[in-house]
């Protein structure tokens, strides 16, 4: 009976972050993020067999935010810090 708060409850094996029990997604770089997320930006780029993070039930709503808005954006940390 641990407390769920910052466990990993899975891991993408193609997109390679991990998902916590409370659904927030941790990025190789820069911060965690959600599943809209995670999808927006790695997952349906890679469309790669084994991928967790597939299902729309489970991504939820994608909002603006979870788009790329530039390229810098993914490639440097920190920078779209809110
Ligand atoms: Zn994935």
């Amino acid at each position: 009976m641990n407390p769920q708060d910052n466990q990993t409850l899975e891991t993408c094996p193609a997109c390679n972050v991990s998902i916590t029990a409370d659904e927030k997604v941790n990025f190789a770089v820069g911060q965690p993020g959600t599943r809209a997320k995670l999808y927006a930006r790695v997952c349906q780029f890679n469309q790669k067999p084994g991928c967790i993070n597939q299902q729309p039930e489970l991504i939820g709503e994608k909002t603006e935010d979870d788009d790329f808005r530039s390229a810098e954006d993914l490639i440097i940390p920190g920078i779209h810090d809110t």
